[in-house]
């Protein structure tokens, strides 16, 4: 998508680490415009696909489906980091490593809203080596739900995630893809 790339060539900053900052306008400032154009692409890309449900993962991946949920015209579900006394009732969790804090953390969903009648559309802000992915499709696989696919606002390409995951079949949708990138440039796959 053009303008997602434009937008990280002009405002995207890369930090050590193979860590991309876009915090200007996508996980922390957020460009509204932006995300909507974001929402249509994920929509066209996915049409036809009788999706029932997007589901994310806090906190970044929220604003982009929730904003893309209302081209799909479906509930948005996120899973949760933290432990809340207002998750009551049964859970669905899983554990997922995080690329951006080098540790691990359990995800959690209520039973209540993802059940073997929903196919879901996944979606999130960065995909890298796949973690984030791997433990919300675990939750559907709990759950006996349908995964249609990934919507991913940014893939790092040279990270293993994205391969991997399209190997076993998953249809994963990436708004822009970094083959490379260094402090001084930021190429895309195409
Ligand atoms: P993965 O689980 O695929 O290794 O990493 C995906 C998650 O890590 C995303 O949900 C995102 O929050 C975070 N992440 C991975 N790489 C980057 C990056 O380069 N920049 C930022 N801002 N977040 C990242």
């Amino acid at each position: 998508m053009q303008l997602l790339k434009d937008k990280i060539i002009s405002d995207g900053i890369v930090k050590a680490g193979g860590v991309l900052k876009v915090d200007s306008f996508l996980n922390h400032q957020i460009d509204i415009p932006l995300y909507n154009e974001m929402g249509k692409e994920f929509a066209r890309l996915f049409k036809g696909q009788e999706i029932t449900k997007i589901l994310t993962i806090e906190a970044s991946g929220i604003g982009i489906a929730c904003i893309a949920a209302q081209y799909f015209n479906v509930p948005v579900v996120f899973a949760k980091k933290m432990q809340s006394k207002n998750l009551d009732g049964e859970i669905y969790t899983s554990q997922v490593h995080s690329f951006t804090h080098g540790k691990d953390y359990t995800i959690r969903v209520s039973k209540k809203f993802i059940s073997k009648a929903d196919r879901v559309l996944i979606i999130d802000d960065f995909l890298a080596n796949g973690k984030a992915l791997i433990g919300l499709i675990n939750i559907l696989e709990q759950a006996g739900a349908t995964l249609v696919g990934a919507g991913i606002a940014i893939e790092k390409g040279f990270q293993e995630g994205g391969r991997a995951l399209r190997e076993q079949g998953i249809n994963i949708q990436s708004l822009a893809i970094i083959k490379e990138m260094d402090e001084n440039k930021i190429v895309f796959k195409d």
